[in-house]
């Protein structure tokens, strides 16, 4: 297990190479290819597979990552999520007004959308492209510098500003990408031009279709007089997909240890790669093909669904249940909700708590005020899907969903440890 300030550095530095849920899931795959795990493709039989380590990508923005030992063997599961909420371009989003060139998109998932005003904004994601042989294939792409911005109005024409406002999607989440000048412009070719750049072994004919989203240009920072914060675009869920990669790489049990990093959590799930898809049941399904045997393994096996959860907001304490007060700093945060919002139970809560003993960890419980609506996640979609006993968990942070989060380093620390510890024998 890495010590505290290295763990923080290389956290940082997979949240650096992970824009968009396409790069996270390569980010993980890239950790684990680099630790002998080996990538299994979906499009082929794998057979009796032998005892070993192992991935598959889906939609090159899922993963799942295990190592193998036998049919009988309990499987030990950490799920997250690979995708956060965001601004997602249009296909045809290029547009031109009042002398400047900008950008449309669709608003991804639950945005806090006020902070993605005045910050410098990149572009990331996936594109198809043509062959010169008329193949189509496809590439991720990340311009790593500014390239948009969302200025606001100012407040001298608007006085309103700093009382609650609703925002307009359509007409004022458009990002500024240039000036127009009287020249024509290909957005096509902008993004040919950036392939050839990343790839210079591509020759792309053209491209074709892409899934392009605006991220927070800053990089993570530490903040805090002793650097006690982690502040950074994707916190939610990146903390907890770094967490169980690094888990899987040292994975020493003599259970089976799976990792699911699904995409699409942050819109519902429903979704070839989601959470609510087929995705580890068509894995699970290939590696214990005889039905009865699957059920009798997956009912003694375990899984720890690992999402962020809410901190207590020292200037909004009242947004939280009086006895249920999650602190930054004091570890991770196991979830309750009585309406199964979360899938924890008294036992997998309890199973959860006696790891978190065994790895030195602290833990705090979280449950929402009766009076305001919970949040969910993967939990219960995957306990519902194969039936498997379920804990739902995660760091404390605070401005989910806002595109700069803040959460304490040592939770982030203490989230590795607890997993790690899972994911070893005895
Ligand atoms: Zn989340």
């Amino acid at each position: 297990m890495l010590p505290h300030d290295a763990c923080i550095a290389e956290l940082i530095s997979f949240i650096r190479t992970s824009p968009t849920a396409f790069h996270a899931a390569a980010a993980s795959a890239a950790l684990l290819a680099g630790q002998g795990f080996v990538r299994l493709d979906e499009q082929e039989c794998w057979g009796r597979l032998p005892a070993g380590k192992y991935y598959v990508l889906r939609n090159e923005s899922s993963l799942i990552g295990f190592t193998w030992q036998d049919t009988a063997a309990a499987f030990s599961i950490i799920g997250a999520h690979t995708d956060s909420p965001g601004l997602r371009l249009k296909p045809n989003a290029l547009r031109r007004e009042q002398g400047c060139l900008q950008l449309g998109v669709e608003i991804y998932g639950g945005a806090l959308l006020r902070p993605w005003f005045d910050r410098e904004l990149s572009l990331a994601g996936r594109v198809a492209w043509q062959d010169k042989d008329g193949g189509l294939r496809s590439a991720l792409l990340d311009f790593q510098r500014p390239v948009g911005i969302m200025p606001s109005l100012a407040i001298h024409l608007n006085r309103e500003a700093n009382k609650q406002q609703e925002i307009n999607g359509q007409t004022e989440m458009v990002p500024l990408v240039g000036l127009a000048g009287d020249t024509a412009i290909d957005f096509q070719q902008i993004l040919r031009a950036q392939l050839c750049h990343q790839q210079p072994e591509a020759t792309p004919v053209g491209i074709i279709d892409h899934e392009l989203f605006f991220y927070d240009a800053a990089p993570p920072a530490l903040a805090g007089l002793h650097q006690e914060f982690l502040v950074s675009a994707r916190l939610d869920n990146l903390v907890s997909c770094f967490a169980a990669t690094q888990a899987l790489r040292t994975a020493d049990s003599i259970d089976n240890c799976l990792i699911i990093l699904n995409d699409h959590e942050e819109v519902g799930s429903v979704s070839a790669a989601g959470a609510k898809g087929p995705f580890l049941r068509d894995v699970l399904e290939r590696l214990l093909p005889e039905a009865e045997n699957r059920q009798a393994v997956l009912r003694k096996s375990f899984f720890i669904s690992a999402d962020n959860a809410h901190a207590v907001h020292p200037n909004y304490t009242a947004k939280h249940d009086p006895q249920h007060l999650p602190q930054l700093g004091r570890g991770p945060v196991i979830k309750f909700n009585a309406n199964q919002r979360y899938a924890t139970t008294a036992a997998s809560g309890a199973r959860f708590r006696q790891l978190c003993a065994q790895a030195k960890v602290p833990a705090q419980d979280f449950v929402s005020r009766s009076d305001l609506a919970c949040g969910s996640t993967i939990g219960p979609l995957t306990a519902a899907g194969i039936g498997v006993d379920t804990v739902d968990i995660g760091i404390p942070s605070l401005a989910m969903h806002s595109i700069r989060e803040t959460a304490a380093c040592i939770d982030c620390w203490h989230l590795c440890r607890v997993l790690t510890r899972f994911f070893q024998h005895g």
